[in-house]
Formats: C-alpha cells, structure tokens, sequence
C-alpha cells in the first residue's frame, strides 16, 4: 500500500485547529495576566505562549487576513503609524502600535480581530515574517548601519531581503535607497516612491555587483553594472505629493520632512493596495501627534518638553536636520544598555556640530562617551547626573528638546508619563 493510498484520520484537521484555538486562549490569558501585574501591552508575553504552544500559530492566524509589512532601519514605526492612519477610514486596522516588532511581538498582534493588519517589522526578522504572514505588501523605507552590535552588516541584509521578497506580489520601495531598490527587484511589482536619503555612507557601494554607486543630478547609478534609480511612481514637490493622478499637500504635526518622507511612503501603500480616498487620507495624517511616544510634546517640570529618539547614525542625523534653527537647550541622554548595543563608537559615524552654541547638557550611563564625542565636534556641553527632572532643574524653565537613544527615551518617557 503506498502512502498516499493510506486513510487520514479523520480528526486530524479538527485536532490541529483545537490546538491553535487552545493556543490562542492561553496566549490571551496569558497576555491578561501580563497587563494586570506589570503593565504594558501584554503583546509580546501573548505572542511567545502562542509561539510555544502552536509553533505553526503565526501562519494559521494570518492566512485569511490582509497583511502589509512595514521594515527599513528608520522610520518603520511612523510609517506604520502613518499608514494605519491613511488607510483607518472607520474600518478597524490591526497594527504593532506598541513597536513589538520581533516574531513575539507580531504573534502577539495576530491575537487581535482586525482582517486589516499593517505590521512594523525589525529588518533581520523580515524573512521571516514574509514567510510566516504571506502579506500582499511589504513597504521597504531604507538600509543603513544600525548600532554596532545589530543589524551592521548593510550588504548581507540586503541580500537576506532579497531572497524573501521573490514572489511577494507587491513591495512600495524608497526609490533614493540603492540597497532598498536591489532587493525590492526581486518582489513580483514594484511601486516606487522617492522617500530621499539623507544618510548615502552605507549607499556608495552597489549592492549588486560590489562597483561604485555615485550620486548625480537624476539620483544614482552603479558604475560598472545596470542598477541605477528607478524612475518614481510617487514623488514630493516640497510637501505636496504627487503620484499616478494624484496630488495631495502632505501637513503633519509631526516635525521634519523626515515624516513628510515618511507620509509618502504610506499615502502612496494606501492607495495601492486600497484605493483610499489621498484628501481624506493626508487629512487623517495631522492627527497623528506622536508615535509610541516619540516627538511627544508635554509641559513637564516648568518644562515644554520635546521628546525624540535617536538610535543610529542615520537617526540621529534626521533629529540634527530638524531641529537646525532652533535655540534652546537641548539634553542628550546616552546609554549603552541591551537593545542600544554595547558599542557606541558609530557617535563618531556623525557630526555633532549643528549644535554648537546651543545649551547642551548630556546624561544617562554613557554620558562621558558622548560628551568626547561633542567635545571633538565643538559643541560644549556639560554633563548633569540623576534623573531627567533633576536634570531639567539645572535649566531655564522654557523649551527644552530631550534626544534619547533607545534605553535612554524610553526612562525619560516613563518618567515624564509619571508626571
Ligand atoms: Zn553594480
């Protein structure tokens, strides 16, 4: 008798779906239980009892839903947050609101009801998601050197990216990003939008042969094979977006024309893959006012408060560019804590000058490498020890901008929402 002759037992699709829908309850409860005594969201406790309970969980759970994936060194979580508001029309869009972005955190969202999932996903785990969630879009925002002790290998990601995007029938890709272009080639359609890139260090050499990548007035091109810039779908005239038909000023509350960037990319993935009304939709976008507590603005100790994230090279420029002309007191808080890496020599990938003149006080565990880091760009600056409040004593009450890295921001932001 061969083996597909054999009869299945009759329960075994019943079996396996009491499994998932046993898994699931546990992961809720347990979730629950993780809200009630340590606060938080509970996603990420949710999501590993699913994974450990039912390790095929994921793919069950997203097989009849609508997924988007959202991955790029920086400016994943506001794309996604931006997205979700461009597409959120009445309609319920599921989302990692809380930054879980690790295989835990995205089971955990799956636990939710909404059909409609945008997703943010960590770059190195892109692959997997691909693979577990089937998403019909994958919005790709850029490559770059992260901190040391993460994702610094730019090439290897690429071509990790690469292989997981052949078939995926639809990538939305930062045309400006010759990393994000090569591997975005191998998906089924391509959508461009021309999201720019201030950070090119990691750009200069071509991820496709290994040959230089230059910069020229068109965008840019490898020297010694076919790939170059690819003529965008979408594009920004300042603030004003315009793509196939469409043209739609882009107003946010959020600060910079890094989230007007930001903004393209997810007006353009919600026109693709719903046909969102673009007015209604950029409407939507201006109330978006901080994401996962970043550019919140609060009155804190006779303080208003600005409080941003900056955890690479790439970030920390964009923070820099934006906040150029400004005057007032600026407090970096620097730590060198688990997701921060250990390794904070890329502060010398940066230039710190842009704030010099400027009020300048440093805190937090690795303050001292920073404040030689600032040092050797010229900006004076003091360091000031304890928490942000005590900090923040030591300064005019007034505007105050507070820049953490990731450990760092989120203490200051814990400390801020204690009141
Ligand atoms: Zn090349």
């Amino acid at each position: 008798m061969s083996g597909s002759t054999l009869p299945r037992h009759p329960g075994g699709r019943a079996r396996r779906g009491g499994r998932l829908l046993v898994a699931q309850s546990a992961a809720r409860t347990a979730g629950a239980l993780s809200r009630h005594l340590r606060g938080g969201s509970g996603t990420v406790i949710s999501g590993r009892v699913l994974q450990a309970l039912a390790p095929r969980g994921v793919a069950a759970l997203a097989a009849d839903r609508a997924v988007t994936l959202v991955s790029g060194t920086n400016g994943k979580t506001s794309i996604t947050a931006l997205t979700v508001a461009a597409l959120d029309d009445g309609r319920s869009v599921g989302s990692n609101r809380d930054g879980a972005n690790t295989a835990a955190g995205i089971a955990g969202t799956l636990l939710g009801d909404a059909r409609e999932l945008v997703l943010e996903v960590d770059e190195g785990w892109l692959p997997w998601a691909i693979r577990e969630t089937a998403p019909h879009t994958v919005v790709l925002a850029n490559l770059s050197r992260d901190q040391l002790t993460r994702h610094h290998e730019v090439g290897a990601l690429a071509s990790t990216w690469r292989s997981a995007l052949a078939g995926v029938p639809r990538v939305v890709a930062n045309a400006d990003d010759p990393a994000v272009v090569w591997s975005a080639l191998a998906a089924r359609r391509q959508v461009w939008v021309a999201a720019g890139a201030r950070w090119t260090a990691d750009s200069q050499v071509c991820p496709a042969c290994g040959g230089r990548c230059l910069a020229g007035g068109s965008g840019w091109g490898c020297e010694s094979c076919d790939l170059r810039r690819p003529t965008p779908d979408w594009w920004l005239e300042e603030d004003l977006l315009r793509g196939p038909g469409a043209r739609v000023p882009v107003a946010l509350d959020l600060p910079g024309h890094v989230n007007v960037s930001n903004a393209a990319l997810a007006l353009a993935t919600a026109r693709v893959t719903d046909g969102v009304d673009l007015d209604a939709a950029a409407a939507r976008l201006r109330d978006v006012h901080a994401v996962s507590g970043r550019y919140l603005r609060t009155r804190f100790r006779g303080h208003d408060l600005r409080i941003l994230l900056a955890k690479n090279p790439a970030g920390w420029l964009e923070l820099l560019d934006l906040m150029s002309g400004d005057r007032h007191p600026v407090v970096l808080l620097f730590n060198a804590d688990g997701i921060d890496g250990r390794d904070p020599s890329w502060l010398y990938d940066v230039s710190f000058a842009p704030l010099r003149g400027r009020t300048v006080v440093v805190s937090g565990k690795r303050a001292a490498d920073l404040l030689v880091r600032l040092e050797l760009d010229g900006v004076e600056a003091r360091r000031l020890r304890g928490s942000l409040a005590a900090v923040l004593w030591e300064l005019p009450a007034g505007r105050v901008d507070v820049i953490g890295n990731y450990t760092a921001f989120q203490a200051a932001l814990k400390e801020v929402r204690r009141g």
